[in-house]
């Protein structure tokens, strides 16, 4: 079967927003009815899956706050994402819920770190532009009216800063379609020098917050806690 972004390929720039202005109206809920688009690219596009990700498996806390899912891929692999709800209380007003979504980038992770489960996966392939996003599609959708994501943190499964691009094109459709500010958003990393030099210099990366495990000050510790440590990252990262 065809993918968008092979479907996609030779299309204008605005075509292309278009189609994610839509993934985030909640009224449409598959690509024929996307009225701006022509009927040949509605046709072209017509099996193509409106979500990359389905639910396998969901848990939610007593409070009911927070709900841990594992999401299926359109290959089978799984991936976590977390929705935590907070109450956002204001003075003279009822309390009403936020929530919060951790989002993954990668199925499996390949920086092996110590203390994480995901690490002892392995890694198995990074996620797309679409399976990014479409975390977040999957819980506004599963919020519905009853509450509004306000914050994305990228802390799930792998290592953003190896899927570049794709969480770069990610963070910009988000920040683009949804009316979060790139200051609601944090993407950790472990540490990748040669990314994070990268992304000071390249003016499409979104300013969006920044955090880095260190886990430990010392190279010998750090090391042990972190494989993926390179040597003298401390002294770059002072710099
Ligand atoms: S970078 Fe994150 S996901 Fe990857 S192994 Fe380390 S803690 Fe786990």
């Amino acid at each position: 079967m065809e993918n968008l972004p092979n479907i996609l390929k030779n299309e204008p720039a605005f075509r292309k927003k278009q189609i994610y202005k839509a993934w985030f109206d909640l009224n449409i809920n598959r690509y024929e009815k996307i009225s701006t688009l022509s009927l040949a690219l509605r046709e072209k596009l017509k099996n193509i899956p409106w979500l990359t990700v389905k639910l396998k498996t969901l848990q939610t806390s007593k409070t009911e706050h927070t709900s841990k899912a594992l999401l299926e891929l359109t290959d089978g692999e799984v991936i976590e994402t977390v929705l935590m709800g907070r109450d956002n209380k204001k003075e003279d007003k009822p309390a009403e819920l936020r929530y919060t979504i951790c989002v993954s980038t990668q199925v499996g992770c390949p920086m092996n770190c110590a203390f994480c489960a995901t690490g002892k996966m392995g890694f198995k392939r990074n996620l797309t532009t679409e399976e990014i996003v479409d975390q977040y599609r999957y819980w506004q959708k599963w919020l519905g009216k009853k509450g509004k994501i306000d914050n994305i943190v990228l802390m799930g499964q792998g290592e953003p800063l190896l899927n570049y691009d794709n969480v770069k094109n990610a963070l910009n459709i988000l920040l683009d379609n949804t009316d979060i500010g790139p200051r609601k958003i944090t993407l950790s990393t472990a540490g990748v020098p040669s990314a994070m030099e990268k992304m000071i210099e390249d003016k499409e990366f979104p300013t969006v917050r920044f955090a880095l495990s260190l886990h430990s000050a010392t190279e010998n510790t750090r090391t042990k806690l972190m494989p993926s440590h390179q040597k003298d990252f401390l002294k770059f990262l002072i710099e």
